[in-house]
């Protein structure tokens, strides 16, 4: 399809599912990972893959010497050297003179990085999105500041190095802020207002070289900030706020540049308005229900738009008009004692009519994470629901 080597930033699920679509294309991918048996490298044996982070210059340097477009299934990677990349003297000197391209643009991924600056585009660009406050330094006074702006409670959140929630503390008082300060206080942090929604909204984005388009709406319930099911379509929310939604996230996705693939995360509001949460530039687990109900899934269409391959209209729909689905995570069991809990949900799954397990290779589970996730399809959400019930309610029971 393409002869050029893909360089896939960060080897885990995301990167795991990405390599699985770019096989099925003949597409060849390397890794850059530190483990040497991290999810993606285990599936594919076809290269010599770099050990080393996706943080540090040098090993991305020396992924770049191994391919000719670099891509991320994270995005906690240091931009720096990715711009440096890209410049024609630098591929001249450090390089001989061989072309490497970086999808998405690192300029997107060095402000989505940090949750401020990601908001600062979206408001510039006349994305509704939470109000934010910048904090200088974390100070008692600066959060009581916030406080007297935003009123209670408010989200603090760490500009950068997000994820799962680790990096928010709702302060619902003045009496929060002395905690808010042990678990943040050394991180660099912003400040939003609460966002009082009625339900959390996720839509995947590709960007390719001709057009933004959005996939269905998927409806996201999360447990400690952590997200656990997704059904799709968004349940009992009207046609017009799903077309809005989805419009919602094209616009969001367009205030950045670079080809590929976003998850977009939204809160529907009490008075039914959207606003943005955040943007994420690469594959979105609220995404992966694409593999098993549209035609192209969100890693293979990610391929295609970084390479500009075709991607016809058609791509982004659920594979038939009433197509339904429901995905459910398979985390790490709480029980530190049952590190293989998790694959009695995987198991029990196997029974259940149009569920597909997908596991990641990661091993004995820890306490919350994503260790794989099922996904239920069926020809309406009744069957859906009806058939995903007895998993979902495992899946709450043992916390897994
Ligand atoms: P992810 O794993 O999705 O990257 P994250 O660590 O970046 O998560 P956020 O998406 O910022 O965290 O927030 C996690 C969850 O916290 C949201 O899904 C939502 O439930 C809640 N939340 C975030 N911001 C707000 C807000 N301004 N008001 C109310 N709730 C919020
Ligand atoms: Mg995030
Ligand atoms: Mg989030």
């Amino acid at each position: 399809m393409d002869s050029r080597t893909i360089g896939i930033l960060g080897g885990g699920q995301l990167g795991r599912m990405m390599v699985e679509a770019a096989h099925r294309l003949n597409l060849s991918t390397i890794l850059l990972d530190t483990p040497p048996d991290s999810p993606a490298k285990q599936i594919n044996a076809l290269n010599t893959h770099i050990q080393g982070s996706f943080a540090d210059a040098a090993s991305i340097h020396e992924l770049a010497t191994n391919c000719d477009i670099i891509t991320a299934e994270i995005e906690h990677v240091d931009t720096h050297i990715l711009e440096q990349l890209e410049k024609p003297e630098y591929q001249a000197t450090k390089l001989g003179g061989k072309k490497v391209e970086i999808q998405p643009d690192w300029k997107t991924i060095r402000t989505i990085q940090d949750k401020y600056l990601q908001h600062k585009v979206l408001i510039d660009g006349g994305v509704p999105t939470a109000e934010v406050l910048p904090i200088q330094e974390a100070s008692e006074q600066a959060l009581k500041d916030v406080g007297s702006v935003f009123g209670y409670p408010y989200m603090l959140k760490s500009r950068t190095m997000a994820y799962d929630g680790r990096g928010n503390f709702a302060v619902t008082s003045e009496k929060d802020i002395p905690e808010a300060l042990s678990q943040l206080g050394t991180r660099p942090l912003y400040a939003e207002k609460w966002a009082h929604f009625k339900m959390e909204l996720a839509v995947m984005v590709v960007r390719g070289k001709d057009a933004v388009m959005g996939y269905p709406v998927a409806e996201t319930v999360h447990e400690k900030s952590i997200l656990r099911v997704c059904y799709i379509p968004a349940r009992g929310v009207s046609k017009e706020i799903q077309e809005r939604a989805r419009k919602l996230a094209e616009q969001a996705v367009s205030a950045f540049p670079g080809k590929g693939v976003f998850g977009v995360e939204m809160f529907l509001m009490d008075d039914e308005t959207l606003l943005i949460n955040e943007l994420a530039p690469r594959p979105h687990n609220s995404g992966h229900y694409t593999i098993d109900a549209c035609p192209t899934s969100q890693f293979e269409i990610h391929l295609r738009a970084i390479l500009d391959l075709p991607i016809p209209p058609t791509a982004t729909s659920l594979s038939t008009p009433t197509t339904s689905s429901i995905m459910v995570n398979i985390l790490g069991s709480p029980d530190p004692n049952t590190p293989w809990a998790h694959l009695d949900l995987a198991r029990s799954a196997l029974s259940i009519p149009g569920a597909t397990v997908h596991l990641y290779g990661k091993g004995p589970g820890r306490p919350g994470r994503k260790m794989g996730h099922i996904t239920i399809v069926g020809a309406s959400m009744a069957e859906v629901q009806a058939n995903a019930a007895p998993l979902i309610a495992a899946a709450f029971d043992t916390g897994e």
